[in-house]
């Protein structure tokens, strides 16, 4: 008789977000475009007074990058990251795999989810 299967596929990404808060003026392109829907705006306030985006539900996030590509201030981008990598290892451990940001501006990973 064959194993049953559990009808479970592994995933082989994983979504991640980046946000640098002082640059949003909060428009809310990305929350509005991003697919899953797994953005609002932070309660917080960033230090221009604008309310930054924040990751609501870190496993729907596919790190499709509609946010980075509608953002007009730069200030959100998203990253598919493979499982069981290098990348997704240094990302686990708070290091962006795209390095350091030149520019000095703290950027803010948030996800991981599968
Ligand atoms: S990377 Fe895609 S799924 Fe993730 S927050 Fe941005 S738009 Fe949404
Ligand atoms: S699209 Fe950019 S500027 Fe607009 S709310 Fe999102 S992060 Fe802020």
């Amino acid at each position: 008789m064959p194993a049953a299967t559990t009808g479970v596929k592994a995933r082989k990404f994983r979504g991640e977000v980046f946000i640098t808060e002082d640059r949003c003026k909060e428009c809310g392109f990305c929350i509005e475009f991003c697919p899953p829907k797994v953005l609002e705006f932070s309660k917080e306030f960033n230090r221009h007074g604008y309310h930054p985006p924040i990751l609501v539900n870190e496993a729907g996030c596919t790190g499709c990058d509609l946010c980075g590509l509608y953002c007009p201030d730069f200030a959100i981008y998203g990253l598919r990251v493979p499982v069981e990598s290098p990348a997704a290892t240094a990302s686990a451990a708070g290091v962006s795999p795209l390095g350091n940001d030149a520019s000095g501006v703290e950027r803010v990973r948030q996800g991981g989810g599968i």
